[in-house]
């Protein structure tokens, strides 16, 4: 695997690559790797011929009280882990790289949303932090095929918005997510838990499933499948629920009635940690 740290040797590699008529695939991510991570590289790499991972921790989408500093950083172990997964170039930039003089952008992408809903109503400006580091990257790296995780939902939706608004010629892959053996989906702010939270956390995903078998037995109404996975929520000690919305998968809108495809989507705290994530409802 290669490490690459600036703009300019990346676009050569992949100007290289390109004239010999090969295809690029990216998985952009924060480092600090787990298997979900990894499962992205599959998709990357069944669909492209050579795969780029981003490592960069972007200071742009974390508000002033979030966790910028203490964000689990470690370039080693993430380029062990996608060398052994085969990805061919891991691309670290540092904050300089790509926000040169000060640090921060001078120019940002950001999306329309009125009303502001769920992350973004949560944490304003986070989008657009990563909407703006997203399409730079885009435009650095030139993938064919870009693959992102449903564990962040919201985050796909609004990347998707982008390329079709901002007229990127990229496909775009939203991955399954991954989770641990207890249902837990698996995030690097995992790591903040302590063990008694851990288990608390088991919630989320335990919420989810009893709406989705409600769902399942035919119950429509959202309010209804609102109600028994809240239920599940409310009876663990240690969770406070932010939400837990059945929403279309377009704009992620509320529904009054849950159909296929709609998703359910929870975010939690645990202790000082947020925890989301989601299902989309079957057929
Ligand atoms: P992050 O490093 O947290 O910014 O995530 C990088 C990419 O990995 C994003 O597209 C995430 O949605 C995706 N991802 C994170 N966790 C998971 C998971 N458990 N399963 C699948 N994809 C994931």
């Amino acid at each position: 695997v290669h490490v690459i740290q600036h703009v300019d040797h990346l676009r050569a590699l992949l100007a290289e690559h390109r004239v010999r008529g090969g295809t690029v695939g990216f998985v952009p991510t924060m480092g600090a790797l787990h298997a979900g991570h990894l499962s992205l590289v599959d998709a990357a790499r069944a669909r492209s011929d050579l795969v780029v991972m981003s490592v960069f921790v972007n200071p742009l989408q974390f508000g002033p009280n979030e966790d910028f500093a203490a964000y689990p950083r470690d370039l080693a172990a993430d380029r062990a882990q996608a060398a052994s997964r085969g990805v061919d170039v891991v691309f670290a930039p540092d904050t300089e790289a790509l926000y040169p003089k000060t640090g921060a952008a001078p120019v940002r992408v950001i999306p329309e949303l009125d009303p502001p809903r769920w992350e973004a109503a949560v944490r304003p400006g986070h989008f657009a932090g990563v909407l703006t580091v997203v399409a730079k990257l885009f435009n650095i790296v030139r993938p064919d095929v870009a693959v992102f995780g449903q564990k962040d939902i919201q985050q796909a939706t609004l990347i998707r918005a982008m390329t079709a608004a901002l007229d990127f010629p990229i496909d775009l892959v939203i991955a399954p997510i991954v989770r641990e053996a207890d249902g837990l989906a698996m995030s690097s702010r995992n790591v903040y838990l302590s063990a008694e939270e851990r288990i608390h956390a088991r919630a989320l995903s335990r919420a989810l499933r009893v709406a989705e078998e409600r769902w399942r037995a035919g119950e429509r109404s959202a309010d209804a499948l609102e109600s028994a996975g809240k239920a599940v929520l409310d009876a663990e000690t240690g969770v406070r629920t932010d939400y837990f919305a059945v929403v279309e998968p377009e704009r992620l809108e509320p529904v009054g009635r849950a159909a296929p495809g709609s998703i359910i989507m929870v975010t939690a705290r645990v202790g000082r940690t947020r925890l989301l994530d989601n299902i989309i409802l079957g057929a």
